[in-house]
């Protein structure tokens, strides 16, 4: 079974005021079912179901799922989010909300522009203004900091992320601070020949334009893949990195160079990764003991049912990790964000 979230105590007793950072959520995983449904209908989108429950389990990740299963679930509401319109209302949601239920004071979202044109249909340069200014209508609102991330994808062709990368610098003094890379590991062809260096000319060209790199390697990936990433992309984070914890050189390279784990605990344990709590609390002590520095997400709570600051509690009752080092996970965040502007 996933994660109940009602079996947490009262947030309040811990952390209390404490502003938080997220550094990792996906714009796909982030928006609530109930404004996905409000959404589809609104732009006549066809769902395989008329009942709203049905709909809420689609979305949703109720039950643990293996890795490329869990990524299946991105493809309904990658769909829905295939428009301006919906762009616009749904990070406008995510962060307003983000703030609301849990004091997030600075965020960093991400999404794929290309896996939301419909193919081709829809206009990038649409896509990624109205993701743009919906995140500037939430800091209007609420006191918020926020920077959109722009993501490459393993199952695409060299041209496809190199048309990511050019949005990302082009929109880089509006609100586009960073990039990354995601994707199924397994599902295309494309996907299974993918290497870390075919897109090492292309992160290098958004390094010199200024923005911060992020990869998403060694969650469902190898050591070796991380440290073919390390070598040919040399990210400033990494979205996970846990299974840096099998090779020693590797962590004592990661402390070395400051490079910052995003890790998502609860999406680990939901996406069979990571087995239980107990060895969440193995994988944590490893990076303490060799100064690795993390920072903990949620990779999007919409769909894992889950809110940081329920994390954070889940993280503190399971006895994973002290108070002291979820605050020190949150000033790492803070510091280690791309947000520069403020
Ligand atoms: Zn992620």
């Amino acid at each position: 079974m996933a994660i109940e979230k009602e079996d947490l105590h009262s947030l309040e007793d811990f952390m209390g005021e404490v502003e938080l950072t997220e550094l990792h959520t996906h714009i796909g995983f982030g928006i609530s079912p109930t404004m996905l449904w409000e959404i589809a209908h609104d732009q006549g989108i066809l769902l395989p179901t008329k009942n709203y429950w049905d709909f809420v389990e689609m979305v949703t990740i109720h039950e643990t799922k293996t890795y490329e299963e869990y990524l299946k679930l991105y493809d309904w509401t990658e769909k829905i989010q295939s428009s301006p319109e919906s762009l616009f209302l749904g990070v406008q949601n995510m962060i307003s909300g983000a703030y609301r239920k849990n004091n997030i004071t600075k965020i960093e979202l991400r999404f794929n522009p290309i896996l939301r044109n419909r193919d081709r249909e829809k206009d990038l340069d649409h896509l990624i203004v109205f993701s743009l200014q919906g995140m500037e209508r939430a800091m209007l609102k609420y006191p918020v900091k926020a920077g959109m991330i722009l993501m490459m994808d393993r199952r695409f062709t060299h041209d496809q992320n190199e048309a990511i990368i050019k949005k990302a610098i082009k929109y880089k003094s509006r609100g586009v601070i960073g990039i990354d890379l995601a994707g199924p590991i397994e599902r295309t062809e494309n996907a299974r020949n993918f290497r870390p260096r075919d897109i090492s000319d292309l992160v290098a060209e958004a390094r010199k334009h200024g923005l911060g790199v992020t990869i998403h390697t060694g969650e469902a990936t190898n050591v070796e893949e991380m440290w073919e990433v390390i070598d040919e992309l040399k990210p400033d984070r990494i979205g996970h990195g846990i299974v840096s914890v099998q090779d020693p050189k590797l962590l004592k390279y990661l402390a070395k160079q400051k490079i910052v784990l995003e890790t998502c605990p609860i999406s680990n344990i939901n996406t069979r990764l990571v087995k239980d709590f107990k060895e969440l609390k193995q994988i944590y002590q490893t990076f303490k003991d060799n100064d690795v520095l993390f920072t903990i997400n949620t990779d999007g709570p919409e769909m894992q049912l889950i809110t940081l600051r329920k994390v954070f509690t889940r993280l503190y009752l399971e006895e994973v990790l002290t108070a002291e080092d979820l605050l020190n996970a949150n000033e790492v965040a803070k510091h280690a964000s791309f947000i520069k502007h403020v």
